[in-house]
């Protein structure tokens, strides 16, 4: 496999960027490798600049649901360039976009456009502490909300795979308000709210975690959160970045049946273009300025190229709701493959993770069973073999509507043969 270009790039590159990169988990550091450099993509795969293809398991770590460069999405976009980039006013086309989030999402009954699911997880809480006149807010071990301040505490993505427990830089006041809970733990929740009794503004929760590996919920522990939300007056928050048109057109919320009060919206509701939302019960949504006293802004919120990107993206879902079945499908072949092979497997309709560990991988100390040296080998392998997976092990698999039965095939052919490979030490 031929690397000089993206080596040549990643040596420039390393001088102006720390690691190399512009998000950490790209820099392939945790898997000993360096990064390859893309040049562009289509459907399910990527080509890098030396001209290798890869089928790709990321998909832009999860908005890539339809494949890359899905023709009318890019058409569509393409024409509204045409008409300007960014007006800082309102358009027709963030109200369509909100109205189709609301279709799908009915708990969206008001919401914001901003860029990133880090502001929309921030403003979020935000939101929750002004509604609620509360500061603490309950968070758990091992997911992952963006990179504000307060939600870097034991955060999961980058922040495990480069074993920083706590990043550098978050005032300690910060932290103290981010109260700790174990996924799945129905007690650590219990504590927190006893001990932190008319304190707590909200539960911020990946309802399935995709950040430290998929972790799905145990039986009724999204209903609990619920229940102890509603029990304290706290505000309940999905964040639904990855799982949002991901599980389905509903998101987590339709798939489990629970309705929280606030959730966020990234990577597919932006077609892969920088957008995100938050929003949920209009009582609480009506505390943001200009009608209330909570602040959250955004000279490109809204982005009209954006929106017309996140349009596109879930009117094609809307339109193709059978896409859901195929992903999952794949997604359950995948999974056999790695099984079949003694890998330990979670995963959740189109998001699945391969474990190297023996044990059941069902909260956050179990994750941590997994070797990590071990999936930095498997991942090589892969790469070699042209298939792209995430570059840790505390990341999801994402399967998209362009990968064909063909590609899951071949994919499952690669992990047996790896399985081979580990058989005959
Ligand atoms: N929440 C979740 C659940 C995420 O997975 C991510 C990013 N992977 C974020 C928030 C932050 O989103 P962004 O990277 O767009 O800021």
């Amino acid at each position: 496999m031929k690397v000089t270009r993206s080596q040549e790039l990643f040596e420039r590159a390393s001088k102006l960027m720390p690691g190399g990169v512009n998000s950490p988990v790209r820099a392939f550091r945790s898997v000993g490798r360096t990064p390859f450099f893309v040049e562009k993509a289509k459907g399910a795969y990527l080509y890098d600049a030396d001209g290798n293809r890869y089928l790709d398991y990321v998909c832009s770590w999860g908005p890539g649901i339809l494949g890359h460069a899905y023709p009318s999405v890019i058409e569509a976009v393409q024409k509204a360039c045409e008409n300007g980039l960014t007006f800082g006013a309102p358009t027709e086309k963030e109200v369509l976009l909100a109205e189709l989030v609301q279709k799908c999402v009915p708990s969206m009954e008001m919401m914001r456009l901003v860029n990133s699911g880090t502001e929309a997880v921030m403003s979020a809480v935000r939101v929750a502490r002004g509604f609620t006149g509360r500061e603490k807010i309950i968070k758990f071990i091992g997911c992952y909300h963006g990179h504000s301040d307060g939600l870097l505490v034991k955060a999961g993505s980058g922040l495990m795979t480069g074993s920083i427990p706590d990043s550098a830089g978050v005032p300690a006041g910060y932290a103290a308000a981010t109260l700790l809970a174990d996924y799945n733990d129905r007690e650590s929740v219990r504590r927190l709210m006893e001990e932190n009794s008319g304190e707590v503004a909200c539960i911020v929760v990946e309802p399935v975690a995709a950040n430290m590996g998929v972790v799905p919920p145990e039986d009724g522990f999204l209903e609990f959160l619920r229940d102890i939300a509603d029990e304290n007056g706290s505000l309940l928050i999905f964040d639904e970045v990855i799982t949002g048109f991901r599980l389905g057109l509903d998101g987590a919320q339709g798939y489990y049946g629970v309705r929280p009060d606030l959730s966020t919206f990234g990577k597919i509701v932006g077609g892969g273009m920088p957008l995100a939302a938050y929003g949920g019960r209009r009582d609480v949504m009506s505390c943001i300025a200009p009608c209330g006293s909570v602040y959250q802004a955004g000279t490109l919120s809204g982005n009209p190229i954006a929106v017309t990107a996140g349009i596109e993206t879930l009117k094609i879902l809307m339109a193709h709701p059978e896409i859901y079945n195929e992903i999952d499908r794949a997604a359950a072949r995948l999974e056999k493959a790695y099984r079949d092979i003694g890998l330990m497997v979670n995963r959740v309709g189109s998001l699945l993770s391969p474990f190297f560990t023996e044990e059941k991988v069902w909260d956050y100390k179990s994750v941590l069973t997994a070797d990590t040296a071990a999936f930095a080998e498997y991942f090589s392998w892969m790469l070699e073999h042209g298939i792209y997976v995430a570059p840790s092990q505390f990341e999801a698999m994402f399967v998209s509507a362009a990968h064909t039965e063909g590609m899951i095939e071949q994919t499952c052919e690669c992990v047996r043969e790896y399985g081979e490979k580990l058989k005959r030490r």
